[in-house]
C-alpha cells in the first residue's frame, strides 16, 4: 500500500518493541540508504511531517532524521511488504544520510549512475565550474553539444564492428555523457527518454 492508503492500525507492529523495520531508499537513484525502525508515532510524525522520523532505540525517543545534522530525509512514499511487518520508505536525501558523511549507510548500496549523471550534468549546468569540460560544452552550445553526439555514434558504431570490448563499453560511455549534456542544453534529461522508453515497453 502506498503512503495515501496506509493503514497503521493493521500493520503488524512488534508484539514486544511496538517497531517495524523501515529501509529507506533515494527516490532518484533507488539506492539504499539506511535501514531504521519507526513506532506508530514515527509513522505518524514522519507521514505529517514529510520528513523521516524513527523511533531511536539508542536514543529511545523519536528521531527525525537531521534534527541535528540538517541532512534530512524528505518523504516522497510509504509501502508495506506482503504481510505488513515491515516498511520501505522512498525519499530524498538533503546530504549525506549516514553520520560518517556517505551518502548510503551501506558503503557499496548500488545506485543507478545514470540517474547521478544527470544531476551532475545538471549541476554543472548551473553552477557553470571554470576548467569543467561540461561547462565548456554548455557555453559552445546545442550546436556543438549535437556535433559531439553525432561523432561518438558513429565512433560507438565503428568500434561496434571494428574494436574490442573495453574500446565499445568507452565510446558508448562518451555517447551516454554526450547525450546527457545535449538532453540537458535543450531542457530535458536522460531520465525523460528513459521514461518515453519506458512507457514503450509497457
Ligand atoms: P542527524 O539525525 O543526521 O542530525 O544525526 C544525529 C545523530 O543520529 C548522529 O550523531 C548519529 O548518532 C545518529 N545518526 C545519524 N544518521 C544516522 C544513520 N544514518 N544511522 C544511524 N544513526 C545515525
Ligand atoms: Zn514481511
Ligand atoms: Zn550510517
Ligand atoms: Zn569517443
Amino acid at each position: 500500500a502506498l503512503s495515501p492508503g496506509i493503514d497503521i492500525d493493521t500493520l503488524a507492529w512488534g508484539k514486544q518493541d511496538g517497531l517495524l523495520p523501515a529501509i529507506v531508499q533515494d527516490a532518484c537513484t533507488l539506492r539504499v540508504l539506511m535501514l531504521g525502525y519507526m513506532d506508530r508515532a514515527a509513522l505518524v510524525a514522519t507521514l505529517a511531517s514529510g520528513k523521516v522520523t524513527f523511533y531511536s532505540r539508542s536514543k529511545g525517543r523519536l528521531w527525525t532524521k537531521g534534527e541535528c545534522s540538517g541532512h534530512t530525509l524528505e518523504l516522497v512514499s510509504v509501502e508495506t511488504d506482503c504481510d505488513d511487518d515491515a516498511l520501505l520508505l522512498q525519499a530524498h536525501p538533503r546530504g549525506p544520510t549516514c553520520h560518517l558523511l556517505r551518502a548510503s549507510c551501506f558503503p557499496s548500496a548500488p545506485a543507478d549512475r545514470l540517474v547521478e549523471l544527470d544531476a551532475l550534468v545538471a549541476q554543472r549546468e548551473r553552477e557553470r565550474p571554470q576548467g569543467s569540460y561540461t561547462t565548456r560544452l554548455f557555453e559552445d552550445g546545442v550546436r556543438r553539444i549535437a556535433q559531439k553526439v553525432g561523432e561518438e555514434g558513429v565512433e560507438t558504431a565503428l568500434a561496434a564492428v571494428a574494436q574490442g570490448e573495453d574500446a565499445l563499453l568507452g565510446e558508448a560511455a562518451d555517447l551516454l555523457y554526450h547525450l546527457a549534456v545535449l538532453l540537458r542544453a535543450r531542457g530535458a534529461s536522460l531520465g525523460d527518454a528513459r521514461r518515453v522508453l519506458a512507457a514503450r515497453v509497457a
